[in-house]
């Protein structure tokens, strides 16, 4: 997690602060005080005074200037003078609740009560054969980063204390993203498996029935049940089925019930407290239609992507579910890792079970390599009606075409580093991807940078005409991008010489981004500025190809290993990268836009 600093303050700043109603909310240990300042005022927030004497009159003060009293529950008896006073400003709402700890949840089921299911996470040291065994994060493999952030989430669970006195918000509601079967649903599962709390699980669907006002109460049945259950988790999956933008949609204005339910779920999430100890997951493959009131802070406000695995957390997902299965000496699960390209962990768990039901078919007593690969065919044939994955010549178009793009970003100025490449299909629409991470914050960009970044665009189609001599479709979003950004050079920056320092475009309030819409002018002028961006784009996409002319062996030696890996990053990316040379006129073009 990002760690929160804490200042030293005196306890007349702390006084101070509270009459200028700059605190949010304060802490009250038996020598000291912690506290937290608003969002708006500054970047350190968290704030501790050291040992404070006679603190009588401090609860009337806060209450005077509506800062919320938290008391650790740890100290709680010590604070229960104070609490005495305080109880009265409902500042103490969250802290009461935590102190509701769990009662099994009853399954009492009706109109309007949630159809929720509770699995109370047995004694792990316990669990007896036939008893139902808890997910945990080794069941979930190839999403580290989503396992890492989720890790904190359980942390908090076990020992909330510990979040609660230093001051730290931990998120409301965490919200699951990813493409189906990549194991966010297990994911989930296995948050409440490794925090040992009840996991309240619904299915969004759920809530959206015949009856107007059914699905809402329903909401609120769950949420009363998870309070009275806390610490716990309520885990809403595929939330889009209640969560799309509200307004558009339905020709007949909009599913009522639909709202509704919404509406009651996004009352809920704002009527607890964070420190309540109910921890909101939900899971979606289509974040782009969620209304964006869900996202906002204080509700779903952190988002964990869950992609598709690379090779190596094919090959972890393998091995997870290979572990209840007979194997042959000849099974080589990392060669079926190599193969597997564009398979999410649903896929994978498939194709062992593919396996194992075909080498029962035959009688044999384990599975070889022979019954993955027939198995490999069907599902690859199920997949690829879906359209999932790519054939081997596209995924190679896919390599030499983002290995261009990082070859030439790599020679280019601009303070950016090429962190990360990747062949895995992404979500929505993108075949690979190619990250570029500033080293700094940047307000400005370069007339040099500006051309290094054309030319870094349209390294991805210029790969493919070094390499194949023919080019694909798939570097439209780069030209369309190349395309805007030399137009706002010429029409918005004034750097093109020839027209000089005139604004040819309306202004756009933000930094290289917006539509740009040109002023009345002359067909001259027009006609000139198409000359001047159709040059800039035509000389960027020269340099880009005299750069992968010239480093020819490193764009195959990189393609070829992104085939076999998915993903290169790191010291190894790093490594080939620092290989790369830059043709001898690059230099001119990049400071004078000419290459003489
Ligand atoms: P999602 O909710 O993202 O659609 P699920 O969690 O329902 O995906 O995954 C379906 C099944 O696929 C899981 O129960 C598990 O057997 C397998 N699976 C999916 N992702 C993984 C993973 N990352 N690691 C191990 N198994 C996985
Ligand atoms: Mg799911
Ligand atoms: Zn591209």
């Amino acid at each position: 997690m990002k760690t929160a600093t804490i200042a030293q303050a005196t306890y007349g700043t702390f006084v101070e602060q509270v009459k200028a109603q700059k605190v949010q909310r304060a802490t009250l240990r038996p020598h000291r005080i912690d506290y937290t300042l608003k969002p708006t005022f500054g970047f350190k927030r968290f704030y501790t005074t050291p040992p404070v004497g006679n603190t009588d009159d401090i609860p009337a003060l806060l209450r005077q200037h509506q800062v919320d009293v938290v008391t650790p529950p740890d100290n709680a008896s010590a604070m229960a003078g104070l609490m005495g006073l305080l109880l009265s400003t409902g500042a103490l709402m969250g802290t009461v609740a935590w102190a509701l700890k769990n009662s099994p949840g009853g399954s009492a089921m009706g109109v309007g009560k949630t159809k929720a299911r509770t699995y109370s996470s047995p004694n792990p040291t316990k669990t007896k054969r036939g008893s139902k065994t808890t997910v945990t994060f080794a069941d979930v493999a190839g999403v580290d980063e989503a396992k890492q952030e989720l890790k904190e989430v359980v942390d908090f669970l076990k020992d909330g204390a510990k979040y609660r006195k230093i001051g730290a918000k931990l998120p409301k509601g965490v919200l699951l993203v990813g493409p189906p079967g990549t194991g966010k649903t297990l994911l989930a599962k296995a948050v409440a498996g490794e925090a040992n709390v009840p996991f309240l699980s619904v299915a969004a669907s759920e809530f959206v029935e015949l009856y107007v006002g059914v699905g809402a109460s329903r909401v609120r049945d769950l949420f009363n049940k998870a309070k009275k259950q806390a610490p716990c988790i309520v885990f809403i999956d595929e939330l889009d089925a209640i969560g799309k933008s509200r307004g558009g949609g339905s020709p007949h204005g909009g599913n009522d019930e639909r709202e509704q339910t919404l509406n009651q779920l996004l009352t809920e999430m704002d009527g607890f407290d964070e420190n309540s100890g109910v921890i909101l997951v939900g899971a979606t493959n289509r974040p782009e239609i969620l209304d964006p009131a869900l996202k906002r802070a204080g509700r779903f406000d952190r988002q964990v992507l869950v992609d598709r695995p690379d090779r190596s957390g094919r090959l972890e997902i393998l091995q997870v579910h290979a572990r209840g299965v007979l194997m042959a000496e000849d099974v080589d699960l990392g060669a079926m890792a190599v193969q597997t390209s564009g398979f999410a962990g649903a896929d994978l768990a498939n194709l062992i079970n593919e396996a194992a039901l075909l080498a029962a078919r035959h009688d044999r007593e384990a599975v070889i390599m022979a019954d993955f690969y027939e198995a490999m065919e069907r599902v690859v044939a199920g997949l690829e009606k879906k359209s999932r994955i790519l054939s081997p010549m596209e995924r190679k178009t896919v390599a030499y075409h983002e290995v261009g793009h990082a070859i030439v970003g790599a020679l280019m100025p601009g303070g950016t580093k090429v962190a990360k490449i990747s062949i895995v299909p992404r979500g929505k629409g993108a075949l690979g991807y190619t990250m570029q991470t500033p080293q700094e914050d940047r307000y400005l960009m370069l007339e040099d940078e500006l051309r290094g970044q054309l030319a870094t665009l349209l390294g991805g189609r210029a790969a493919e005409e070094v390499a194949f001599g023919k080019v694909s479709s798939g570097a439209s979003d780069d030209i369309q991008k190349a395309t805007d950004l030399a137009e706002r050079a010429v029409t918005q920056y004034g750097m093109a010489p020839e027209l000089g320092p005139i604004a040819f475009a309306h202004n756009q309030s933000d930094f290289l981004g917006g539509d740009t819409t040109r002023r009345p002018m002359g067909g001259e002028a027009a006609a000139e500025i198409d000359r001047l961006v159709k040059q800039s784009i035509h000389q960027a996409h020269e340099v880009a190809k005299a750069v992968l002319m010239l480093n020819r062996e490193l764009l195959d030696a990189m393609a070829q290993t992104l085939l076999q890996e998915d993903v290169l990053a790191g010291e190894q990316l790093k490594d080939m990268l620092d290989q790369a040379q830059a043709p001898v006129n690059t230099q001119i073009w990049l400071a004078k836009g000419r290459v003489v």
